[in-house]
């Protein structure tokens, strides 16, 4: 069984009364296997934070079936679901910050007081532990924001744009951390926009048109052969393949 099924996923908003209506998602089906390290990729708009959303069980599919270690994550009831997201998931996001879809309680429970030692040694934060967010870099920050989904030492790490805040230098970083705590066994589905970021993962999704469009995976390639392969992907995924668009 793997750790997460993601099976015929379908997400409609409908805006304004239903008046309008978004098929963020059409049909996306993917596995995750432990201790894979999964890029999801496509264009701005093509439902990249919606999939994530819905994996984070922030937010419930239109139709289809969330499976985490064979448990459907779209039948917990809301009053469970923050203690199911506290127990299993780690969630990394651009901007750092407190998550308003979480009660200020939960919040404030997220970086479990007795692992934080253990924790902020491998993330070299141990010196930063008494400062305020204020009075450290957006590097530090991400690393602190990485600590804090990481102490409950959930199954899996979602990632939505982690670098898409930071420098080159600390991109750099934050990729080092996350290929460090994926080699020591944590599974981590990232969204991002960056080549960069993306061919350090083991395998790279396409989303396009609310589906998988494509896939790639890292394998034995290098870093520098990956990033040639996702850049060439994208190209065919924006000039819309055999579709046209
Ligand atoms: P991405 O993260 O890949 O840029 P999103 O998941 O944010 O894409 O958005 C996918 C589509 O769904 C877009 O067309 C966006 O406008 C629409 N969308 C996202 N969130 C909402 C929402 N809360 N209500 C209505 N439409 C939304
Ligand atoms: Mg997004």
């Amino acid at each position: 069984m793997s750790l997460l099924e993601v099976r015929n996923v379908k997400k409609v908003y409908t805006t304004r009364l239903g008046a309008n209506q978004v098929q963020a998602l059409s049909n996306v089906n993917f596995s995750v296997e432990d201790g894979e390290y999964v890029a999801i990729m496509g264009e701005s708009g093509s439902g990249k934070t919606t999939l994530l959303n819905i994996l984070a069980a922030l937010d419930r599919p239109t139709a289809g079936e969330i499976l985490l270690n064979g448990k459907n994550t779209v039948e917990i009831k809301n009053k469970e679901l923050s203690a199911f997201r506290r127990t299993n998931l780690g969630f990394v996001f651009q901007d750092f910050n407190l998550l308003d879809t979480f009660s200020l309680k939960d919040n404030i429970f997220l970086p479990l007081v007795l692992s934080v030692e253990p924790i902020a040694k491998k993330l070299e934060i141990t010196h930063l532990l008494e400062k305020y967010p204020y009075e450290v870099s957006g590097g530090q920050k991400q690393r602190a924001a990485v600590a804090r989904a990481l102490i409950t030492q959930p199954q899996l790490i979602l990632a939505d744009e982690p670098t898409g805040a930071l420098d080159s230098r600390s991109t750099d970083q934050l990729l080092d951390l996350f290929q460090s705590i994926n080699e020591d066994g944590q599974t981590i589905v990232m969204v991002t926009h960056s080549t960069k970021a993306a061919s350090r993962a083991k395998r790279v999704l396409f989303i396009k048109d609310g589906e998988v469009f494509h896939q790639i995976y890292k394998a034995n390639m290098s870093d520098e052969e990956m990033y040639a392969k996702i850049s060439a992907a994208l190209t065919v995924l924006a000039t819309g393949g055999e579709q046209g668009e």
